[in-house]
Formats: C-alpha cells, structure tokens, sequence
C-alpha cells in the first residue's frame, strides 16, 4: 500500500517551501523506502526552490540523510529492512567500464528510483538529487542506499552524503593532496572544513583555514587547520605565502 507522509515541497520558483502530504509506493524492483531519522540543510537545496538546477517544480528537497531501511523491493540484495543507512544520490550500475576499472564516480548508468513519489493529488515530485528527504520517508534505488555504523548520530552521518563529501573528495581526490603538502581552504563551513579534514587525513602537514569569521577559524583547528587567518583584518594571499 502506498503510504501518505510529510514533506518539505518547493512548489514554485522563489516561493516559500511548503509542508505537504507525500505519497510514498511501496518499492518496486530494485527500489527501498527508508524512513528519514535526519537531513541535512544544504545550500542546494536553496538553489532548487530559486529555480537554480532546473525547472521541475514542485520539488521534494532534502538530500544529506540517514535513516533505517523500512522496506525493499524484489531483487535487492545490498540492504535489508532495518539497515541503518545515509543516502547517496545516484545509484551506480557496477558493470559498465568506469565502474570495472574502479572508478564508479564516472559510472555510464547510474540510476534513481523508477517510481514517482507525488503529491496527494497525484503531480509527480521531483526528489532534490534523487533523494528528497525532508520527509518522514523516501523513496530510492536500493544503489543509493549505504550501510554506516548504526552508533553514528544521523544527524552527524547524513552529512557524509553531500556536504562531507564534497570537501574530503575534492581534498583527496580531485586536489590530490598528498604527503606533505601545503593548502589553504577558503571559507570553513561544513564543506570547508570537510576539505580540512580531508587535506589532514592526506597527509598534508600545512593546512590554512581562511574565513572572515573567528568562530568558524576556531571549529577549522578541529578538523586539521595548522594556521587560520581572518581575511577581514589579514590580507590572506600574503599570510598563506608567509607560511
Ligand atoms: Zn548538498
Ligand atoms: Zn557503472
């Protein structure tokens, strides 16, 4: 049976997000349910309801989550109901030639749920990155699904699935920082401070945290920073080449 949730919906382009009844399928081949225990609010979704990633309206937004396997459809075998999971935003297909020579970022056939989640007049939502999890529950490919260590707080695991990632991928993978290196990472908010992180795990033994903010400079110590510098009262190019 389909079942009626709550959700976060951008209706329209600019206009205040609205909480709506959600209808939710059961989940078809390939597909889980997963009931949201937390979501991230991020930056994106702020670009979806101003129109910023395309013109799909009404979206359902929410897309840094983790919550436990409710129910899944024939032939999934990677979760099972009550697997405690974050949520990622494509599934990929294993089998094409990104995916065999170990690279799935670059997978030729990822995937989302083939259903639609709609609204309770039957206008199919569009799920912000495949995800939609400012709802009670959501729909997804079983692909999308990650099992974490059910000790790990959602509010705290959710984030690994876009913001974390965003700053520890681009310190680790595509800035390539290695052993040793020097980096400095402008602006330490979440992603930011992913990238400090990211930059300490690889090894970097100098890491500059620049923000206009002494609070955020201090969180960035936290997460590897070597030096900080306020931009607001340092010029910043001249502080990170005195390093
Ligand atoms: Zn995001
Ligand atoms: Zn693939």
């Amino acid at each position: 049976m389909p079942q009626e949730v709550q959700g976060i919906v951008a209706r329209a382009k600019g206009q205040p997000v609205t909480l709506e009844t959600i209808v939710v399928p059961d989940p078809g081949p390939g597909e889980a349910v997963v009931q949201v225990q937390a979501c991230g609010v991020c930056h994106t979704d702020l670009h979806y309801r101003e129109g910023g990633i395309n013109d799909e309206f009404p979206f359902l937004l929410g897309h840094e989550a983790a919550g436990v396997v409710e129910s899944v459809g024939d032939g999934v075998t990677n979760v099972s109901p009550g697997d405690y999971v974050i949520l990622n935003w494509r599934a990929v297909c294993g089998n094409c030639r990104s995916c065999l020579k170990g690279k799935p970022w670059y997978c030729f056939d990822t995937h989302n749920a083939d259903q639609k989640m709609t609204l309770a007049d039957g206008t199919e939502l569009s799920p912000a990155l495949g995800i939609g999890a400012f709802a009670e529950k959501t729909l997804v490919h079983s692909g999308q699904c990650t099992p974490v260590d059910s000790s790990a707080p959602a509010t705290a695991a959710g984030l690994l699935g876009c913001g974390v990632m965003a700053g520890l991928g681009a310190a680790m993978n595509t800035g390539g920082v290695g052993r040793g290196d020097s980096v400095a990472v402008f602006g330490c908010g979440g992603v930011g401070d992913a990238a400090i992180a990211g930059s300490h795990l690889a090894g970097a033994s100098t890491i500059v945290a620049v923000d206009i903010d002494d609070r955020k400079l201090e969180w960035a110590k936290q997460f590897g920073a070597t030096h900080t510098c306020n931009a607001n009262d340092t010029d910043a190019v001249e502080y990170i080449k005195s390093v």
